[in-house]
C-alpha cells in the first residue's frame, strides 16, 4: 500500500484550502493593510549598519530581552505587566489557541473579522463561534453578551479597530464583554496606531485580559513581529508553547531601531490617517459607492458591480481585497488599504474610468 498525504495527514486538513497570498509584482498594493511608506531613506543606511553587525552564525536571544525592555519603555508599561513576542501576531493567536485546545472548547470572535482566528481554531479542531456585528459593523453588545452566556467561550477575540470593517468599540462596552466572559479575552489592537483611542489601560481593570499588537501595520510587516501584553501569570503559560528562537536576530535589531526612531514612524502613521480620510471623502463622491467610516488604515466599500470593479482594478494593477465572499454582511464589498497620496490618486482615477466606461 502506498503511503500518501491522505493516508497520513488529518482529513480535515486535507479538505482545507491554504491562505492565499497573491503575487503582487509591479502592482499598487492596497490589499494587505500595510504601511505604504518605506522606512525613510535617511534611516535606511543606519539600519543597514546595525544589521551588518548582527552575528548570523549565532542563535537569536530566545527571550528577545533587549527588545522587550525597549518596548516596555516605549509603551510606558508598569512592572506588573510583561510581553510575549510572536512571529507576527498570527503566531500569538496560534499559541493562545494551542494553549486552550481540548474537547468542546469554544473560541469566539465578532464577525466579520480577521480570518486567522477561525483558521487557527479549526487547526486545533476547536469550535469557532462568530457573533455577528450589526449591519453598520458596530458591535452588537447585547447579542454578544447572549452568545457568551450561551457558549461560555474559553477565548474571546475583540478587534478594535476591526479588520476589515474599521469600527471600534468603547472601553465601557468592551469591559461589559470582558466581565461576562468565563475565559480569556484578547483585545487585538493591530490597528491601534490609526485609531481615536486605545484600550491597553484596561489591563488594570481586568484580570482575564491580554492586549495583542503588531509591528506589521506601522511599517514592519516584513519583520514578522507581534506581541501580547499582560499579566505574567498568563504569558508564562503561553511561553511554554513558544518555539525557542521564534524571533530572529535581524527582526529584533530592526524592531528596536524602529522604536528608537519612532518619531519617523509616527509621522508616517499620521500621514496615513490624513490620506485615509481624504481618500474616503473622495470615494464618497461616487454615488455608486457606499464607503464605511474607519479607524484603521483600511476601510470597506460597497458597490453594486463589485466583481467587475475588482477585476477592473486588478487589470490596472491595483490590488484591493475582495470581501464579498467573506461574510453575508459584506455582500458586494471590497476592502481598500490606504496608499500613498500618489497611489490613492491612481486608484481614484481608475474608479472614475470604471464608472465612465
Ligand atoms: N490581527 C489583525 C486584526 C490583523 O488584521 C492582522 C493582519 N492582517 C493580524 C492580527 C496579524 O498580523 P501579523 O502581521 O502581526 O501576523
Amino acid at each position: 500500500m502506498s503511503i500518501t498525504p491522505a493516508s497520513v495527514i488529518r482529513a480535515d486538513v486535507i479538505a482545507q484550502k491554504a491562505y492565499q497570498v497573491h503575487d503582487s509584482t509591479g502592482c499598487i498594493k492596497m490589499d494587505a493593510n500595510e504601511n505604504p511608506h518605506p522606512l525613510p531613506e535617511s534611516l535606511r543606511q543606519a539600519l543597514a549598519e546595525k544589521l551588518a553587525a548582527v552575528e548570523l552564525n549565532r542563535y537569536p536571544d530566545g527571550a528577545a530581552s533587549q527588545l522587550k525592555a525597549r518596548l516596555k519603555q516605549h509603551l510606558g508599561l508598569s512592572d506588573q505587566y510583561d510581553i510575549l513576542f510572536g512571529n507576527g501576531s498570527d503566531e500569538c493567536i496560534a499559541l493562545l489557541i494551542q494553549a486552550i485546545a481540548g474537547d468542546g472548547v469554544k473560541v469566539m470572535a465578532l464577525e466579520p473579522t480577521f480570518v486567522v482566528y477561525g483558521i487557527a481554531a479549526r487547526a486545533q479542531r476547536l469550535d469557532y463561534i462568530g457573533v455577528e456585528l450589526n449591519a453598520d459593523f458596530s458591535v452588537n453588545v447585547e447579542r454578544t453578551l447572549a452568545a457568551i452566556q450561551e457558549h461560555q467561550p474559553k477565548l474571546l477575540f475583540i478587534t478594535p479597530p476591526n479588520n476589515p470593517t474599521g469600527n471600534i468599540i468603547s472601553a465601557e462596552d468592551v469591559s461589559r464583554l470582558i466581565r461576562a466572559t468565563p475565559g480569556l479575552v484578547v483585545i487585538d489592537e493591530a490597528y491601534e496606531a490609526f485609531a481615536s483611542h486605545r484600550l491597553l489601560h484596561l489591563l488594570d481593570e481586568h484580570q482575564n485580559l491580554l492586549i495583542m499588537r503588531t509591528f506589521s501595520k506601522i511599517g514592519g510587516a516584513g519583520l514578522r513581529l507581534g506581541y501580547l501584553v499582560g499579566r505574567p501569570e498568563w504569558l508564562v503559560e503561553l511561553d511554554k508553547l513558544r518555539m525557542p528562537y521564534n524571533i530572529n536576530t535581524l527582526t529584533q535589531v530592526a524592531a528596536e531601531f524602529m522604536l528608537d526612531h519612532y518619531d519617523a514612524i509616527q509621522a508616517q502613521v499620521d500621514e496615513v490617517v490624513t490620506a485615509r480620510d481624504n481618500l474616503i471623502d473622495k470615494l464618497r463622491q461616487f454615488k455608486e459607492l457606499t464607503v464605511y467610516p474607519s479607524q484603521a488604515n483600511m476601510f470597506v466599500v460597497r458597490c453594486p458591480r463589485v466583481q467587475a470593479l475588482h477585476a477592473y482594478l486588478r487589470e490596472r494593477k491595483i490590488l484591493v481585497r475582495q470581501a464579498y465572499n467573506w461574510h453575508p454582511l459584506l455582500e458586494n464589498c471590497i476592502r481598500i488599504s490606504t496608499g500613498t497620496d500618489a497611489e490613492n490618486a491612481v486608484l481614484l482615477a481608475a474608479i472614475s474610468d470604471f464608472f465612465a466606461s
